[in-house]
């Protein structure tokens, strides 16, 4: 890659794409201002969240926490029981504490300010202060590096590019427009320099374009997702069914099932309970379901688990060598209310429906 030529085209940038952007942003609703609270949320909710999916739940996130202050009073539960769908619960956690910081001290103005708060990155601290705070800062993610290595035909690998790319665009930011840039390379790498099939005919880019198709960039090959077996348990009884908060591991601070993390098949099941201590119990019929996370695949069987004994009392027999549920967390819920009230990822909110078909039999 030349660099007096990759800086001419950065340069030429704006003009090329500010026109562009204006006839055809979408509609968002983190688009109606630049309030740097509502521009934060909606930049830490599209880190893992495609646009379309999260806009219900960016305008449900501001109907019921319309300021910095809201979120940094609400309770985790709370937090969660909204996040609940998105996934990703450390974004969540990392935006509360953050919260209760700019509650106290006010909204940095900076790139540099946003970057020292928990949860906030190179990316994300160029998107706020240039959107919000109009700062030349670049915001360069995955869809900004793809259009840049394309528009420069760049063949190194993309995972390099970041800081590179983000050095190249500081200097053409347009002082009248910075957040507007910013949102316009997002917007092109999103409607138009698609990773597969971009629509090059109708680029701004396309003239001053290297690649014109998708052969850039040269991506890492991803490594393989670690795959994990589990059983659930769905406790139930006449008055509800049991769920506990997860101590640990990706989904910290939600809520579950009694969760074992290896596979059982229902003999296997009845003897482990025994083991427990629990004697009066009947096994309903097993549900299964794959979750895919990024990094993870689990392979999840659930057995609904009809019992009038006290869960408490159990005990997980030492020397059970895989890790699952201690009995002391369970707590007793309808099983409606855990729909409504209980942040339960979607790993889980499957078997919301095995418990209603073993609940209404009753
Ligand atoms: S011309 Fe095609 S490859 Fe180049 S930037 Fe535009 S959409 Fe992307």
């Amino acid at each position: 890659m030349d660099e007096k030529i990759a800086r001419q085209k950065a340069e030429t940038l704006p003009s090329l794409l500010l026109p562009w952007y204006d006839k055809n942003k979408r509609d968002l609703p983190w688009r109606e201002n630049t309030d740097p609270y509502r521009v934060w949320v909606s930049e830490i909710m599209l880190q893992q969240t495609r646009v379309e999916a999260a806009k219900e739940h960016y305008r449900r996130f501001l109907r019921k926490l319309p300021t910095v202050q809201a979120l940094a009073d609400c309770s985790e539960d709370e937090l969660f029981k909204l996040w609940e769908g998105l996934g990703y619960y450390s974004r969540a956690k990392n935006l509360h504490k953050a919260a209760k910081i700019v509650a106290k001290e006010g909204f940095p103005t900076d790139a540099e300010g946003w970057r020292n708060l928990p949860g906030i990155g190179d990316y994300t601290a160029g998107a706020i202060s240039s959107i919000a705070f109009g700062q030349p800062s670049p915001a360069v993610d995955g869809n900004v590096v793809r259009v840049l290595s394309r528009l420069l035909g760049d063949a190194r690998e993309q995972d390099l590019l970041r800081g590179e790319y983000a050095k190249l665009l500081a200097p053409a930011y347009p002082k009248e427009r910075c957040g507007d840039f910013t949102q316009s390379l997002m917007e092109l790498g999103a409607t138009v320099c698609l990773p597969a099939s971009p629509a090059c005919l109708t680029c701004p880019l396309f003239s001053l374009c290297e690649t014109k198709s998708d052969a850039l960039p040269v991506r890492k090959k991803k490594p393989e997702r670690r795959k994990s077996d589990m059983t659930l348990l769905l406790f139930y009884d006449n008055t509800g069914a049991a769920v506990c908060k997860r101590r640990e591991g990706v989904l910290q601070g939600t809520y579950a099932f009694f969760t074992a993390e290896r596979a059982m098949d229902a003999e296997q099941v009845a003897s482990f309970l025994q083991s427990c201590g629990l004697n009066g119990f009947s096994i309903g019929a097993p549900a299964s379901h794959r979750h895919v996370f990024t990094h993870l695949e689990w392979d999840m069987t659930a057995y609904p688990v009809r019992t009038e004994q006290d869960l408490s009392r159990l005990r997980v027999p030492d020397g059970t060598a895989f890790p699952c549920t201690d009995f002391s967390d369970l707590l007793y819920a309808p099983v409606r209310e855990i729909e409504e009230k209980y942040s339960l990822p979607s790993a889980y909110r499957w078997c919301l429906q095995v418990l209603k078909k073993v609940c209404n039999k009753q």
